[in-house]
């Protein structure tokens, strides 16, 4: 027994993650259903990887699991969903008291919760572990958020703290490794523990969500600058690349100036003027809207960002209504300056938007499950090494250490004065898009929610009116304590003026 950890699913994510495991000075021995798939790992890392030593491949699944030392740490990065169950149950009966399973997966949390009670009636711990970043994140330090006991946690401590991408305790920026075999030193790691159970999954979902609006809004100030002011795709790249230096800076801003300025390898033009405008989906966007349903959160630009992928996709059908449906002629802006301003202040007014409801999901989600988490520390965990990794969460850190109470993320001080700032250029940029005929619908929602939230009276007056009309569903008064419910024997439908006194 010689292995400090063992790892299932030698794809994209599970190697790499092995060889950042490797490179902390950790032995790990690694198992795949289709074996030819580690052996060719394992002859790929004698070639090219310092650490190759330290990964040692199994062909079967008794010597891969003897192969580690008790209390046995096995992280599983294979398929979610039934792959997942179809490999612990594999695993089990090689496990003995006290082995800890690490679920690294997209798994849904509720399986998380099924998964950790059935395995805790067979003496097992098991440890759902968000993993964030994608393959460099998972080679290099990506962002982890594992939940399950503090007891297995503390055992995955070490290597989990190790292995994860490491920000300034102070100012939050990520300290940049990226070479195989020479890991990053010091700094505050991104794998905090999250709390119990399917904690961990449940936040990583709602990133995934935050990840998916935070996407469809930088495509938004895009498609706005493209159409508005008629930039070219490398114009509106170094655009993107200014903006990498302030507030916004973040990896998708950063990214997507790299992207925008890519010309295709074919020649022609710009790649993404080249890219089928068509958007995939994995589900965890959806499954966060979907929650938030479920939960009563206003999630609407979260939703909105799930339902643009849905349109997107349906592109033979837009094609054809495009020549059908009316709209108008767009106008092309002329102070190019002033409306890239106002698409930058309804960028960061809309993302700090999705902020605010991915964190007041959670913190739905948290009384439901009876979790207690950390928002400030759980920002400062995807400040490094994930996809919505941004200047501004440390922001979000500060908020929550000045008042962890604190009940929406724009009442912070620092929120409010930027949604004071930016809300004219949003509203502005809103109304170009809607006279011009132009779809932003994230920058609507997210504006929408912000409207909504700031209004100290809605016309759900009405709607109650309604509710107890046809179904005697009753309504609250404003002149009568909340909790005291009314009702009216409501005068016949079209009489009014029958009202009683
Ligand atoms: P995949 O999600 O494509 O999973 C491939 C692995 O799952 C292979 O090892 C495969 O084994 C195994 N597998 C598939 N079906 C089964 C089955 N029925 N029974 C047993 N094993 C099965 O790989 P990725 O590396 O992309 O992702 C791994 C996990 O990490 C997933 O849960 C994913 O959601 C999550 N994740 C992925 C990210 C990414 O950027 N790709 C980012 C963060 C998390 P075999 O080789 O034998 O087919």
């Amino acid at each position: 027994k010689n292995a400090d950890i063992g790892l299932v699913g030698l794809a994209v994510m599970g190697q790499n993650l092995a060889l950042n495991i490797a490179d902390h000075g950790y032995t790990i021995a690694v198992y795949n259903r289709d074996p030819k798939k580690m052996l060719n790992f394992i002859e790929e890392c004698k070639a090219k990887e310092p650490s190759h030593e330290r990964v040692v491949g199994h062909a079967d699944l008794a010597s891969f699991v003897l192969s580690i030392k008790r209390p046995r740490k096995i992280v599983l990065l294979v398929k979610a969903g039934s792959a997942t169950d179809v490999t612990i149950n594999a695993l089990l009966p090689f496990l003995e008291h006290g082995d800890i399973i690490i679920d690294g997966g997209n798994a849904l949390w509720t399986d998380t919760i099924r998964r950790e009670k059935e395995l805790a009636a067979k003496g097992i711990e098991f440890i759902g572990s968000g993993v964030s970043g994608g393959e460099t994140g998972a080679r290099f330090g990506p962002s982890l958020m594992p939940s399950g006991t503090r007891k297995a946690w503390s055992s995955l401590e070490p290597i989990w703290r190790d292995i994860a991408a490491k920000v300034d305790p102070v100012t939050g920026t990520p300290l940049e490794g990226g070479e195989p075999g020479k890991p990053v030193q010091g700094g505050f790691s991104c794998a905090e523990y999250i709390g119990p159970d399917g904690a961990g999954h449940y936040v990583k979902m709602v990133h995934n969500g935050i990840e998916y609006i935070d996407m469809q809004l930088i495509c938004e100030a895009y498609w706005l600058m493209k159409n508005l002011l008629g930039m070219p795709a490398d114009e509106i790249g170094k655009v993107f690349a200014e903006w990498n230096k302030g507030e916004l800076s973040s990896f998708l801003i950063e990214i997507t100036a790299d992207i925008l300025q890519q010309r295709d390898p074919g020649g022609k033009g710009f790649l993404v003027d080249n890219i089928l405008d068509t958007a995939g989906q994995k589900g965890t966007g959806q499954w966060t809207a979907a929650n938030a349903l479920e939960l009563g959160a206003p999630a609407n630009a979260i939703a909105a960002a799930v339902y643009a992928r849905a349109l997107s996709s349906l592109k033979e059908e837009r094609v054809e209504a495009s020549r059908i449906l009316k709209g108008p002629e767009i106008v092309k802006e002329t102070d190019k300056p002033a409306i890239i301003e106002a698409i930058k202040n309804a960028l960061y007014c809309s993302k700090i938007c999705a902020y605010a409801q991915g964190f007041q999901l959670i913190d739905k989600a948290q009384v439901a499950y009876n979790w207690k988490l950390n928002f400030g520390e759980l920002a400062q965990i995807w400040r490094g090494g994930c996809i919505i990794r941004a200047r501004f969460l440390q922001k979000i850190t500060d908020a929550y250490a000045l008042n962890s109470r604190l009940k929406n993320l724009m009442l912070d001080p620092y929120f409010t004065n930027a949604m004071n700032e930016g809300q004219a250029g949003w509203r502005k940029v809103i109304a170009l898009a809607v006279t011009n005929g132009i779809p932003a619908q994230g920058f609507a929602a997210a504006l929408a929610y912000y409207d909504g939230y700031r209004s100290a009276d809605l016309p759900a007056n009405l709607l109650q009116g309604q509710r107890d009309f046809f179904g005697a569903h009753t309504y609250e008064r404003k002149d009568h304590p909340r909790g005291q419910f009314f009702h009216l024997d409501w005068p016949e439908k079209g009489r009014p003026e029958l009202s009683i006194e």
